[in-house]
């Protein structure tokens, strides 16, 4: 744990959380009362937070203007899978342990962690350092139902959602809001509490065609409308004045080009190790009886990256856990590190995520918007640890220990 990374109030809250209960326990439900309505995430990969001002998304924009919106910072590294669980467990990935897209864990030597490996995914060895809020919710007798959220097709510490679905990505954002939708139409008792949905559409165009690219913002356009179908959705069902939602992003996006990259054959030897991670951020894990040669390959000047034995990466990255990588570079943004066959594919301009969280390009979005957040309210930038302790308090659930500040969002909540 790095304790000097925490803010006093998180600090504080996961020591009483840590004194409280080492390891995870059933979260009762508080004494203060959550509104009737739904708690709705929302989680549009790659939507960067400037994307909001580009006039193309009229109905995540509506969604701010009668409630909250703020920049907010997305943790290390600023990929998908790290994030999307930082988001509903309020821990920092080198907290819960999905401390990348792509990882290894030495107490299970042989495995390997990566988004396309299904049994991988929903293996809840990779998944237990974390709480998700899905798990408190249920085993408090709440229902949840998650349409993609990462780690909610893994039985974590034992618990489902009541409702979940195996990830499709070819399943249409429309089809998406039509299925949370048909989770909601069920009599008022058994009605989800939490539900969690999830859209990849700006996130692939980003990466495909850049973030300034027509095609990104058709991709806006096209999610946005999908949001109004909720909305609408949830209007039809009278659910709309009750219902809190919350649309989240897990990172920004930032131009990249086939003139901006470092060719990994030029770095590092395939006879040196395991390279994991490639991109935005190289990760290798050096062979046994070639660890100088490793070293020696990468911890030396580079033009547009820099890398370091994992122990010596910077604090405020709060990346230490024993999956991370021994060697660990990241690249200035907008370069990327890659093999030379995968680069002489790319097309000239494209995006990419994984550079430094305090690039204003990695900034992601909060909007909120419902009976627990005031009008018209524009916070300062957020840390993406802070959600998880306002999804606690809109369903009124006992936090597990976790690293964010619910006082951050304390000017924009309509709550006593
Ligand atoms: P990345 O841009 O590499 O950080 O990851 C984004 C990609 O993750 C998206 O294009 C999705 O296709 C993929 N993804 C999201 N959720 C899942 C999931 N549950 N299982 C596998 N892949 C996923
Ligand atoms: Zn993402
Ligand atoms: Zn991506």
């Amino acid at each position: 744990m790095i304790i000097s990374a925490l803010r006093p109030v998180a600090l504080l809250v996961l020591l009483l959380g840590l004194t409280a209960c080492a390891t995870p326990r059933p979260a009762p439900r508080a004494e203060v009362g959550a509104g009737p309505g739904p708690v709705i995430l929302i989680s549009i990969d790659g939507f960067r937070s400037d994307y909001l001002d580009r006039g193309l998304t009229p109905h995540l924009g509506g969604l701010a203007d009668r409630g909250l919106r703020a920049p907010m910072r997305a943790s290390f590294p600023t990929k998908t899978f790290p994030n999307h669980y930082t988001l509903v467990t309020g821990l920092t990935p080198a907290r819960h342990g999905l401390v990348d897209n792509i990882m290894r864990d030495p107490d299970h030597p042989g495995r390997l962690f990566r988004l396309g490996d299904r049994s991988e995914v929903t293996d809840p060895l990779w998944w237990e350092e974390g709480l998700p809020i899905w798990v408190s919710a249920e085993r408090a007798g709440l229902k949840t139902a998650t349409l993609f959220w990462p780690g909610s097709e893994a039985a974590i510490h034992g618990v489902r959602p009541s409702h979940w679905r195996t990830f499709d990505q070819s399943m249409s954002a429309e089809a998406r809001v039509d299925q949370l939708l048909a989770w909601l139409d069920v009599p008022a008792a058994e009605q989800p509490a939490f539900l969690a949905l999830y859209f990849d559409e700006v996130d692939t165009d980003g990466h495909r065609y850049g973030p300034d690219a027509p095609e990104l913002n058709a991709a806006l356009a096209r999610t946005d409308a999908a949001i109004g179908r909720l909305v609408a959705g949830l209007e039809a069902r009278g659910l709309l004045s009750a219902a809190n939602l919350i649309v989240v992003s897990d990172h920004g996006m930032a131009p990249t080009s086939r003139d901006r990259v470092i060719y990994l054959e030029d770095l590092v030897s395939v006879e040196d190790g395991q390279v994991l991670s490639t991109g935005p951020h190289l990760t290798f894990e050096p062979a046994r009886g070639r660890e100088a040669q490793a070293a020696a390959a990468l911890l030396r000047d580079h033009a547009h990256m820099s890398c370091w034995r994992k122990a010596e990466l910077p604090e405020r990255f709060a990346y230490r856990h024993r999956r991370v990588a021994s060697l660990f570079c990241l690249a200035e943004t907008g370069w990327e590190i890659l093999p030379r066959d995968v680069a002489a594919r790319r097309p000239q301009v494209g995006g990419a995520h994984g550079f430094d969280p305090d690039d204003p390009t990695m900034t992601a979005i909060f909007v909120a918007a419902g009976p627990a957040f005031r009008v018209g309210i524009e916070l300062p930038r957020i840390d993406n640890v802070d959600v998880y302790p306002l999804l606690s308090r809109l369903l009124a659930l006992q936090p597990a220990p976790h690293q964010g500040d619910l006082t951050a969002f304390a000017p924009g909540l309509a709550l006593d």
